[in-house]
């Protein structure tokens, strides 16, 4: 039993109040010109919060190298081998789409997991209540063989790997909010009970990347019912993203019960992004991060670590971090400079019930 045998360590700190601890790893040498995902997109965030008077609040640790053996725990040798070559060789691009890697790219993809791990650690450890990894290059496209959508190696699987092998955790809830499908960590723990992915994302096959994750993934053998994805028509905001997190995904986490929850917080679900069509606000986004927070305090001692994704305009992605970080605090508040979605928003009805159907729930 995880609980018996780490309890004098977990609850440690616990009676300090709430605890943030946030690692930092911008990889400013993983960038290419005119790239979306480029380093610009955190160049200029710890100035931002450092002037919203956050910086002081949190526990900054530095992020570590992940070893091999956890990269291995979620990718093949082939995928790993394949990224070190081609960053020894100058650097290139990995798939036949987009993901680029430059020479220092192996070992910063390699600092965006060792940052997660060691907000894990810090989590699991008692030293913070939660976190936020705020890393570079994102991960939730890494499938356990391939790679895709601007992600070299899978930071949340990694972690969510790491807290069963080193805290001996039973079950971990993975909440995948990016707009684009997190394909890549399906793919790892689509067989797997102990994880219950969870994914919101818009979904036109053929037309929005990456195409997969309707309602019938439910996952496959032991792991069938662990998958849970929620894909949306373009247009779906606030009110239609606040109802699908209260009426399914909170009682799904609910029944699940998990020890640990980590959160693909991908941003670009905002209704400004460029490379999206959904209609969050920021003020959507301070709710739905909110819920996964308390949803943390009353399942799970408040453990759970935010780790970024994607998120192409600047201002949204920033102030959904801060918003993020007021929650992570406990502080009752947002901020949305940037207002609400113009137009009207998609009904969401027919998928709610769709899901629960399927679900059970
Ligand atoms: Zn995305």
């Amino acid at each position: 039993m995880w609980l018996e045998n780490h309890t004098p360590v977990l609850f440690q700190g616990y009676n300090r109040g709430m605890s943030t601890v946030i690692v930092f790893s911008p990889a400013i040498e993983h960038t290419k010109r005119d790239h979306p995902e480029g380093s610009h997109r955190l160049a200029d965030l710890l100035p931002f919060l450092d002037m919203q008077k956050v910086l002081a609040d949190l526990r900054p640790l530095p992020p570590r190298l992940a070893s091999l053996t956890d990269l291995r725990r979620v990718h093949t040798e082939g995928l790993i081998e394949h990224v070190r070559r081609v960053a020894e060789r100058g650097g290139g691009l990995l798939d036949h789409g987009d993901t680029y890697a430059t020479t220092a790219s192996f070992d910063l993809a390699r600092l965006a997991v060792g940052g997660c791990l060691t907000a894990v650690d810090a989590i699991m450890r008692g030293q913070a209540t939660n976190g936020f990894a705020l890393v570079r290059p994102p991960g939730h496209h890494a499938e356990s063989s391939t790679i895709s959508g601007f992600c070299l190696f899978n930071n949340v699987a990694a972690a969510a790997r790491y807290a069963q092998a080193e805290y001996g955790v039973e079950r971990v809830l993975i909440v995948d909010f990016d707009v684009h499908h997190g394909n890549g960590t399906q793919d790892i723990f689509f067989q797997d009970e102990s994880v219950l992915f969870v994914s919101t994302h818009l979904f036109m096959p053929r037309m929005f990347y990456p195409g997969t994750g309707g309602v019938n993934e439910i996952g496959i053998g032991s792991g069938r019912g662990f998958t849970l994805n929620v894909p949306l028509l373009p247009y779906v905001g606030d009110e239609g993203y606040g109802r699908l997190f209260r009426d399914v995904v909170w009682p799904k986490a609910k029944a699940f019960d998990p020890q640990l929850i980590l959160v693909s917080a991908g941003f670009d679900a905002h209704w400004q992004d460029p490379l999206a069509m959904a209609g969050l606000s920021l003020r959507g986004y301070a709710q739905l991060v909110r819920t996964l927070v308390e949803m943390a305090n009353g399942l799970c001692h408040g453990r759970i670590l935010f780790v970024l994704e994607g998120g192409y305009q600047v201002d949204a992605l920033s102030y959904g971090i801060l918003n993020t970080i007021y929650a992570l605090l406990g502080r009752d508040m947002w901020q949305d400079p940037l207002g609400p979605m113009p137009q009207p928003e998609t009904d969401v009805t027919d998928l709610l019930v769709s899901l629960r159907e399927r679900h059970f729930i």
